[in-house]
């Protein structure tokens, strides 16, 4: 097991994908005393009785893709990089499972299950880099999930390193969980690191399908699209993944040189199955799509858009940060939170493109991101306010933001209500007696003083950021070259 307290290294581990300004050093201390890579259960276990003992907190981190600050200590302490334990222990082809450790990327386990005919069912988009623990600890969605189900659907058992040092498993290696009391392993999955540490999974895999081929048609605004969604979840088909991007993000792909065709919105698909099967869906898809008036591309427009899957954010190198906003709304309520947040970006001065994907069959995840400069304080957190309100547009709509991380623990009791939430904080105070899990997160919003920030003070401070922004000059990020774009 390596450990390090070389300051550099870890200030590297002070941020995740949306950087913090410096500033914010005054209520959280983002930066671990101490770093360790452990390469066993084992390693885990001793770091959790040595955390017990001294009193540190600590933090699991794979690869630190995800937004919400999940992986940043709010107190100091033990980070615990998880992505030295990346092995793959079992490829049972029999049975169709995996098992590995959880620091492994899902790109490297999909090549080593390529080299032997099989196939990952579900993924996130960050797959090049996301670690298998991260993604179910914050419970994603993903490429598949359509289809196949999300990620914590594909999980048979789980090994987990409980906050007291006890090592438990959550499932069974080769059958489902049903019945025989509770499913614990939807208990680990989406606690954001807080009431455990993943050091195995058992994952459902599939053959590799015959055919998988990606489809992809534009239109002239995503609102276009809501009448086919609607028509697909009801025809029988069902495409492995679907992909949506609006206008601006291209146009802002577009502006920093990268190959994009001139499509304006652009819905992707990708179909799975044999090639017989695959002809059949296609057609479907094509007659529904044709009936919204959107227009089919080229099959190298698909592949293309298909490639790129992994690379929704490459717009960062025109700004120092994309900071997702993520909602999961019904389809019914689509174009409403379209308008609601197109409204909302005009009025808090963005420039924001959406981007987003099919959840499953009556669920759309949209994702609206904007580019945020964390060296600018109160510009880079007002736009933090955008976040909130586009959560609150979701809770309206019958949906809900994704995640609750360092600043959205107070959407916890609006996720579950008053008692879901406290039966929660219960769980956590259980699994947890010391206090030592990633404090500060998910049920409470922790600062490096010891204190909690009241969630109704934290709403509230989110929600005025909002106002903030609103009297802010124009976010400029990306402007001039959208401009010479337009020329
Ligand atoms: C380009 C891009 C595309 C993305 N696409 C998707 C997508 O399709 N779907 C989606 O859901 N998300 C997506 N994300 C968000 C993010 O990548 C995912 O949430 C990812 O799964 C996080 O994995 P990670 O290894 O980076 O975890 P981290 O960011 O390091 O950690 C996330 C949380 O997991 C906890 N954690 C990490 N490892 C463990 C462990 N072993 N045990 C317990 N807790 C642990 C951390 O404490 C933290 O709370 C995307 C991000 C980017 C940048």
């Amino acid at each position: 097991m390596e450990t390090t307290d070389d300051k550099m290294e870890r200030r590297l581990y002070s941020h995740d994908l949306a950087p913090l300004p410096k500033e914010m050093d005054l209520i959280f201390k983002t930066m671990p005393d101490q770093v360790v890579r452990p390469a066993y259960t084992e390693d885990v276990v001793q770091i959790v009785r040595k955390a017990i003992a001294t009193n540190k907190p600590i933090v699991p981190r794979g690869a630190g893709s995800w937004g919400l600050g999940g992986s940043v200590p709010v107190k100091g302490g033990i980070t615990i990089d998880m992505t030295g334990m990346s092995k793959i222990i079992s490829i049972d082809e029999t049975n169709l499972v995996v098992t590995v450790q959880p620091g492994i990327t899902w790109n490297a386990l999909s090549e080593a299950l390529d080299a032997k005919g099989l196939f990952l069912p579900c993924y996130p988009s960050s797959a090049p880099s996301a670690t298998l623990g991260g993604w179910i600890a914050t419970g994603g969605t993903g490429i598949g999930a359509f289809k196949y189900g999300s990620a914590g659907d594909l999980i048979r058992d789980m090994e987990i390193v409980l906050p007291t040092g006890i090592v438990v498993h959550t499932g069974d290696k080769l059958v489902p969980q049903n019945g025989g009391g509770p499913n614990l392993n939807w208990l680990f999955v989406g606690s954001e690191g807080t009431m455990g540490i993943v050091t195995e999974v058992t994952f459902s895999v599939l053959p590799k399908p015959e055919e998988l081929r990606p489809v992809s048609y534009s239109l002239d605004a995503l609102t276009t699209f809501q009448p086919a969604l609607k028509k697909l979840v009801r025809s029988g088909v069902a495409p492995m993944h679907i992909m949506l991007g609006d206008r601006l993000h291209f146009d802002y792909l577009r502006a920093i040189g990268k190959h994009v065709p001139e499509v304006g919105c652009l819905i992707t698909m990708a179909l799975t199955g044999t090639k017989a099967y695959v002809d059949m869906e296609e057609k479907v898809i094509d007659d529904i799509m044709a009936s919204v008036g959107a227009k089919k591309e080229s099959k190298e427009t698909a592949q293309h858009e298909w490639s790129e899957r992994s690379y929704e954010f490459r717009v960062r190198e025109l700004g120092v940060g994309a900071i997702p906003g993520e909602i999961l709304v019904p389809i019914d309520r689509m174009n409403v939170v379209l308008e609601g947040t197109a409204k909302l970006i005009k009025q808090l001065k963005m420039n924001a493109p959406i981007i987003g994907t099919v959840a499953d069959n009556n669920t759309i995840m949209l994702m609206p991101y904007y580019l945020a400069d964390e060296h600018k304080l109160v510009a880079s957190t007002a736009a933090m306010g955008f976040a909130k309100r586009l959560g609150d547009l979701a809770f309206e709509n019958g949906g809900r933001p994704v995640g609750l991380g360092i600043f959205f623990a107070g959407n916890l009791a609006k996720y579950r209500g008053k008692e879901g939430a406290h039966l929660i904080r219960n769980l956590k105070d259980m699994l947890d007696p010391y206090g030592i899990m990633n404090p500060g997160k998910m049920v409470e919003t922790g600062t490096r003083y010891g204190i909690s920030m009241p969630a109704f003070l934290m709403n509230f401070g989110m929600h005025m950021m909002g106002s903030v922004k609103r009297i802010l000059p124009r976010d400029k990020i990306g402007q001039k070259e959208l401009a010479k774009l337009k020329k």
